[in-house]
């Protein structure tokens, strides 16, 4: 990916920063796609128009895009607004379809970047095809498999790559939907400095909320773009609901938002010592987590002693457990005083809430 600043996308090298995708995260009716589109090109602020037609969904029965029929919908978007269209491919036919349809731009999603090959596949059915393509970065926090997508399409002949930051699947209590771990993005920008990084704040927030701050914050890290997923009536759409918002707030949003005068300027270096502050952020973002989730459990228990006349306080099954954790964690380097102060804070805590139920809170 050397040359690649030379082959830079038309539609990326243009002078407006930043390059702004908006669009339903799924395409539904022709009338919902027409209207989000001419509503998005009222707010002036949209560049690009997105739309999910084939829906990668983590269980099946949810609505998986109505498939190839909503594609000559997105060339009539693009006939009334002039919004160059940008669809998801996850395998060879969906390239077929979309080059059929003239689609202007692919992406690739994050459940198809963690799958070699599926991202092959999309690469030898776009060889000699002339065409840019976005890739989000895999769901999970693996930055060699993020480059390996890049090759994959490179290799084939690929002149014009976008890398699409959209965040990474965690466990335990949310606040992010996909945590955004701006490390790893911005170590992508640092050795890639040629390739555009968007941000794509409705999948990391999976809320409304924060999808300002999201994307604030993705400015201020001098990403080159952003894609927000737009409905026209968000509540009732028929994939990712939560997180979408109207054209107009949309639009509002785009407005407030505060851009670097220096487009041309450095992605921010991150210092050896940032990024550990950031991994630690991390892990301690998953202790907390952790330790909610387990009071939640706690609570069921202290609900279940309590409608079976059990005492709280049972000082057998706890002296065993700090016998194995003071083994565990002697192996690992922490020291006794350490697991002690530890287990004794957890459970103070676990007693106290467990009182509360007692107590019938
Ligand atoms: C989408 O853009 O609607 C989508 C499915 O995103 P991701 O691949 O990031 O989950
Ligand atoms: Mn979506």
């Amino acid at each position: 990916m050397t040359d690649t600043k030379k082959r830079q996308a038309t539609w990326l090298t243009k002078e407006k920063r930043p390059i702004v995708i908006a669009g339903p995260c799924s395409v539904e009716t022709e009338e919902q796609l027409i209207d989000t589109a001419k509503r998005l090109k009222a707010t002036g602020k949209s560049d690009i128009l997105r739309g999910g037609i084939w829906k990668p969904r983590t269980r099946p029965g949810s609505f998986e895009g109505v498939g190839a029929k909503g594609l000559p919908w997105m060339a009539k978007a693009k006939e009334l607004t002039g919004f160059p269209t940008t669809v998801e491919v996850a395998k060879a036919r969906h390239v077929d379809l979309c080059l059929e349809f003239g689609i202007d731009i692919l992406w690739i999603g994050a459940r198809t970047t963690v799958n070699p090959f599926a991202v092959q596949e999309i690469a030898d059915a776009l060889r000699g095809v002339d065409i840019p393509v976005l890739i989000k970065n895999p769901i999970n926090p693996d930055l060699a498999l993020w480059k390996g997508a890049f090759e994959r399409l490179d290799a084939v002949g690929i002149k014009e790559l976008g890398a699409i930051h959209r965040g990474f699947s965690y466990s335990g209590e949310k606040y992010y939907r996909n945590r955004p771990q701006w490390q790893i993005p911005i170590q992508f920008m640092q050795e890639f400095p040629e390739i555009p990084m968007i941000a794509d704040p409705s999948h990391i927030c999976g809320r409304r909320d924060i999808l300002q701050d999201v994307g604030q914050k993705a400015m201020d890290l001098d990403f080159d773009g952003l894609m927000i997923e737009s409905h026209i009536d968000p509540d009732n759409a028929w994939s990712d609901a939560k997180q979408q918002i109207t054209p107009e707030v949309f639009g509002a949003m785009v407005t407030e938002m505060v851009l670097r005068e220096d487009y041309e300027g450095e992605v921010p270096i991150q210092t050896p010592l940032q990024q550990f502050r950031e991994e630690i952020k991390n892990i301690d973002d998953d202790i907390v987590d952790l330790l909610s989730n387990r009071m939640k459990i706690v609570n069921d228990i202290g609900k279940y002693k309590k409608d079976n006349n059990m005492t709280i306080y049972q000082n057998k099954t706890w002296t065993k457990k700090i016998q194995r954790y003071l083994k565990i964690g002697n192996r690992n380097g922490l020291s006794d005083e350490f697991i002690r102060k530890l287990f004794a804070a957890i459970h103070d805590e676990s007693i106290n809430q467990q009182n509360s139920i007692f107590k019938g809170r």
